[in-house]
């Protein structure tokens, strides 16, 4: 999934207005001194920048979530554990440009403009440790292995597709149950995703180490996942 980060290309842009302002005699309110036209023109400027970064990132994700909601019916995300996450700084950026909250709000009322839906794995899924051939568990998964080796069943598959399909089958179990429950007269009988349709948009979880977090549960105290609607 692209992820937008017009945030981090002017970040350089930013800093330099940054220090250009810094540059120039700003108020103090001590001295009791006004602050100089330079000074107030150079904060319009580092202002102006901010916006403009600020509706880049707005329009990018609009635009990547309607696709997504438009050419998939059923949207499979996982529920991040962002508050873990944001205490390990290397990756707090990174979900703050994504804006996961914002990506995840936004989906789960365009997926409901095409009749699809917004499914959310639980955040302690294993869906990078499990076997998408066989379903067997790894204790372990490196971030740095990118490709998955499954020791019981040799599957060998891109690290990012075999959580992908874990991911996929969750969902599939779910339009199966929901559409199991619906009489053959209900309204969404007729408007049952197709499985074609589906995607997995791949969020890694597992990415805060779990000596780091402290939020992460122990290995293997995984097995109990449960999908809930998002709407
Ligand atoms: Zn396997």
């Amino acid at each position: 999934m692209p992820n937008p980060r017009h945030l981090h290309r002017a970040q350089r842009v930013l800093r330099r207005l940054g220090r250009g302002l810094s540059r120039k005699a700003g108020p103090d309110r001590r001295a009791g001194a006004r602050p100089s036209k330079r000074w107030q023109r150079a904060r319009a400027r580092l202002a102006r920048v901010h916006a403009r970064v600020a509706n880049l990132r707005r329009d990018g994700l609009h635009k990547l979530t309607t696709r997504l909601a438009r050419e998939h019916g059923t949207i499979v995300v996982e529920d991040l554990n962002v508050s873990g996450m944001l205490t390990n700084r290397r990756l707090a950026r990174h979900i703050a440009d994504a804006g996961f909250a914002e990506l995840r709000r936004q989906l789960t009322y365009k997926t409901g403009w095409n009749g699809g839906r917004l499914i959310v794995a639980d955040r302690w899924y294993p869906s990078s440790k499990t076997c998408s051939g066989c379903g067997t568990v790894k204790t372990k998964l490196a971030l740095a292995e990118r490709t998955y080796t499954c020791a019981t069943c040799g599957l060998v598959l891109d690290r990012d597709l075999n959580a992908a399909r874990n991911l996929a089958a969750l969902a599939r179990e779910a339009v199966d149950a929901r559409s199991g429950r619906e009489s053959p007269n209900g309204r969404g009988a007729d408007r049952k995703t197709p499985l074609a349709g589906q995607v997995a948009v791949k969020r890694q979880p597992g990415t805060a180490p779990a000596g780091q977090t402290g939020t992460v549960p122990p290995q293997g105290r995984t097995t109990n996942h449960t999908l809930t609607r998002a709407h």
